[in-house]
């Protein structure tokens, strides 16, 4: 076993050696500048036409809607503010979920202040978005619906292509955040009629600093970054070969092995939750049990806080999670957890694992022994739990 067990591979993930192996050759023999003409430029350009082929078949997009960004940020970014812009005149209302990531929420706050209307939908005990509700939040200034595929935090699946149906039956966009799903779950952007599409490399076992936006054929969208001619002129900027080179080897691998390997990551997933629950008492499993991400645990343990059993694991060299990475650090509970209905104690007390290609049984094994005595030695510290286990004695008499 390594020295570090990392179970948060929805905050990032430790790039595939085979990948880093591929991206080595554009650092320092095909360097040159991919809107250079010489040999070393020109093979710049090739392995970026390349990797946009290999994303795009990833998705079942057409090569020529596939655009490079910065990562998942960027492309959501892009996304909402490119569309807004693009599509004002039509009308300035855009419906989105309580529970998307910040890139999102933030980005339609920001929107906000330019002028245009936001509908946060809530969500259901379970994490998922009920339709009706967002089929009676559609309105004639309707321009864009932003629903991420898959919640980073509680692993629940939105039922895209449903919504996908709906949207282009009323001529409305619909933009998905699907940084948690590409490379983990199968994505077919023409079947789920998602005209665009964020993902980002470091969630797949690529480079950080590298994403992607998908946008159909058709779609207007003003550029987030101006400058040079790169991306048909969409999104300017020297390429960054190497990362690209690396998101399209990552993603290419990925997809190759999707199925087996969510199957793997389920049954250990599965074997993790009901291990924790079956011997943890005052536990529970945070999002939906089915449609759910097959690397997503999140578990809340009531009288604890998060952020002792952080503390905890990582001194038995185990990394997770209190919620989003954005989130820890602040005191605020979670936006998600909060949405499913969580009480704010409840929602300080959470847990979550993100299992990966790179953990093994053994690891979960691991987990499942460490755990449960680090949750009852931070009860035993707890005045919620004293007080917990006075009143409830107080009532069997
Ligand atoms: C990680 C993540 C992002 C941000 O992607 P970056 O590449 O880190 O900017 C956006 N949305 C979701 C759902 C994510 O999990």
């Amino acid at each position: 076993m390594e020295n570090v067990i990392y179970f948060d591979n929805a905050a990032t993930t430790k790039v595939r050696p085979e990948v880093f192996e591929q991206m080595n050759k554009y650092f320092s023999e095909s360097y040159g500048n991919g809107s250079s003409i010489y040999k070393i430029a020109r093979e710049s350009r090739k392995a970026i036409e390349q990797s946009r082929e290999k994303v795009a078949a990833a998705i079942n997009a057409d090569k020529n809607e596939v655009f490079f960004t910065a990562g998942g940020s960027e492309s959501d970014n892009w996304a909402l503010k490119g569309v807004a812009e693009s599509y004002s005149s039509k009308g300035k209302h855009i419906i989105t979920l309580s529970i998307e990531h910040h890139a999102v929420l933030h980005t339609c706050q920001f929107l906000e202040t330019k002028g245009f209307e936001v509908t946060y939908l809530p969500v259901e005990e379970d994490g998922i978005v009920d339709i009706n509700k967002l089929k009676a939040a559609i309105r004639d200034d309707t321009i864009l619906i932003s629903v991420m595929f898959a919640n980073n935090e509680i692993g629940s699946v939105q039922p895209i292509e449903e919504i996908g149906k709906i949207a282009r039956q009323k001529g409305i966009i619909f933009h998905t955040d699907a940084v948690q799903a590409v490379g983990h779950i199968p994505i077919d952007v023409k079947a789920m009629n998602i005209d665009l599409l964020s993902m980002s490399a470091h969630k797949f076992y690529g480079p950080k600093g590298i994403g992607a936006l998908y946008i159909r054929k058709g779609i207007k969208i003003t550029p987030l970054i101006h400058g040079g001619a790169q991306e048909k002129n969409r999104r300017a900027g020297t390429e960054n070969v190497p990362a690209i080179v690396g998101m399209a080897a990552a993603l290419e691998l990925t997809v190759k092995d999707l199925n087996e390997e969510s199957a793997r990551l389920a049954r250990l997933r599965d074997k993790l939750i009901d291990g924790i629950l079956s011997s943890i008492p005052y536990s529970r499993l945070n999002g939906s049990r089915e449609k759910r991400l097959p690397g997503n645990v999140n578990i809340s343990f009531e009288f604890v806080e998060g952020e002792s059993i952080l503390l905890l694991l990582d001194m038995k060299g185990i990394c997770a999670s209190s919620g989003s990475a954005c989130t820890s650090g602040s005191l605020d509970p979670s936006h998600v957890l909060l949405a499913i209905g969580l009480p704010h104690e409840k929602a300080h007390g959470s847990l979550r694992l993100s299992l990966g290609m790179f953990n093994t049984e053994q690891e979960v094994d691991f987990i499942l022994k460490e755990l449960p005595p680090i949750i009852s030695r931070l009860r035993e510290m707890s005045p919620l739990y004293e007080d917990f286990l006075k009143n409830s004695k107080s009532d069997v008499k």
